[in-house]
């Protein structure tokens, strides 16, 4: 089957492009393991995990497999009334890995809607603990949370989209961008703005939300755990949900199975995504505390007020349980060490060079950051011709590769890299 790219160019939106503009598209025949297979006959080693989320690299034997007895005996059903394996199953996995306070599971259909149920679960809550005063959101600058408005609303106001969408987008309270590096204590900046921003916003806020550890999409940086932990006391202090949307780091990428292990804290509600099938199809989950739940269904309407149609779809759950059982073997852990390991030793040369700003590696992820932005199409097309699939945006090249790359794949694609930026 031929894609056809003419049509692709007249008719089809891609993610954030234009339509009268597009930029060059790769047809795609099939995928498996780290390889894309171009129509062309190319065969590219995956860099990117199609957005962090084929972690068991493509057409993994058990997720197929899964995919297709859940196929024959029935793909979908209405959650409204109904349950069925698929979803008990995921839904015992997901809190057997989790902390023990996150007891109720929601099953959403895509990262942003997780991120929209879990403010609205917040704002709920408020209601149902007589705190209805409380409706204001709060979150931290270079953040990213999709593209849905609730969302929008709390990704970072300059590289999101706030200026367009200005007169109706839900107003959210920023903080700075965290400072605090990796492993050290809380700087003086956070501590202040934390305190500054309590002191001014922590009696009207209902729900703090951030992405724990790595700041994924808006802008691939990394900060330190004692941030996430003075925030916890802050939010405990002031009666604030604190909701971490570990929608990217879920499910081991930053070297634990949740980025919210590198500290000491647990939040109220975490949305999970991406990952949660292995790259199959679309499923997301946001958990949340049974106090969460219980002020929830004390507010006035007594229901969580959200169902999505495809509500916990039995198809994508049952991949999700397969994908969680490859997790349960533990052997990501190992996999995720070693291509750490390997970044840092492979990456660290591209500092020296005079495009790139700074290199950063946590887990099995690695960002090369230059000093200008990149020309997108163009080092798409070296890319490509180097064997590689990497897919960068503004001032960012990062790879987050599946966790069954082997050593020489690799090094195909740090050297790709550093050859690109030469
Ligand atoms: C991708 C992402 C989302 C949005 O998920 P979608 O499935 O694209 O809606 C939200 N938060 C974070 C941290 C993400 O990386």
């Amino acid at each position: 089957m031929k894609a056809d790219l003419q049509f692709d160019r007249d008719h089809l939106w891609h993610p954030y492009t234009s339509t009268t503009h597009p930029l060059p598209c790769y047809p795609v025949s099939r995928a498996e393991g780290v390889h894309i297979e171009l129509e062309s006959g190319e065969r590219l080693i995956d860099g990117m995990s199609s957005w962090w989320s084929t972690i068991h690299g493509y057409s993994h034997p058990a997720l197929v497999e899964a995919a297709k007895a859940q196929l024959d005996r029935m793909s979908h059903v209405m959650f409204g009334g109904l349950t069925h394996a698929p979803a008990t199953n995921l839904g015992k996995r997901l809190l057997a890995m989790t902390h023990p306070s996150l007891n109720k599971v929601f099953l959403a259909d895509s990262g942003s809607v997780s991120v929209e149920v879990a403010l609205k679960m917040a704002l709920q809550y408020q209601q149902g603990i007589g705190r209805g005063e409380k409706t204001g959101l709060m979150t931290v600058r270079g953040g990213y949370h999709g593209d849905t408005f609730a969302a929008m609303s709390v990704c970072d106001p300059v590289n999101g989209m706030h200026s367009l969408f200005r007169d109706i987008l839900p107003k959210a309270h920023f903080l700075p961008r965290p400072v605090t590096p990796l492993g050290e204590p809380l700087v003086e900046e956070d501590h202040l703005a934390i305190e500054a921003a309590m002191a001014a916003y922590g009696d009207t806020t209902a729900a703090l939300i951030l992405e724990p550890m790595v700041q994924g999409a808006g802008g691939m940086r990394f900060y330190g755990a004692a941030y996430l932990e003075a925030v916890r006391a802050a939010c405990d202090e002031h009666g604030i949900v604190l909701i971490f949307d570990e929608i990217a780091t879920g499910f081991g990428r930053t070297g634990k199975l949740f980025a919210y292990e590198h500290t000491h804290v647990v939040p109220d509600i975490l949305c999970l995504g991406k990952a949660l099938t292995g790259g199959t199809m679309t499923l997301a989950a946001t958990l949340a505390s049974d106090a969460i739940a219980e002020g929830v269904c004390a507010s006035e309407a007594g229901v969580f007020m959200h169902g999505p149609t495809f509500m916990g779809n039995p198809l994508a759950c049952a991949v999700a349980e397969a994908s969680m059982s490859l997790l349960a073997t533990g052997q990501w852990q190992s996999q995720v060490e070693a291509i750490e390991a390997q970044l840092k030793r492979e990456l660290e040369p591209c500092r020296t060079l005079e495009s790139v700003a700074d290199v950063r590696v946590m887990g099995a992820i690695g960002v090369v950051e230059t000093v200008t932005p990149v020309d997108v199409a163009a080092i798409q097309r070296r890319f490509v011709a180097d064997g590689v699939w990497i897919r960068p945006f503004g001032k960012l090249v990062y790879i987050m590769p599946p966790y069954i790359i082997t050593s020489e794949q690799l090094t195909q694609l740090t050297g790709a890299i550093h050859r690109a930026l030469s």
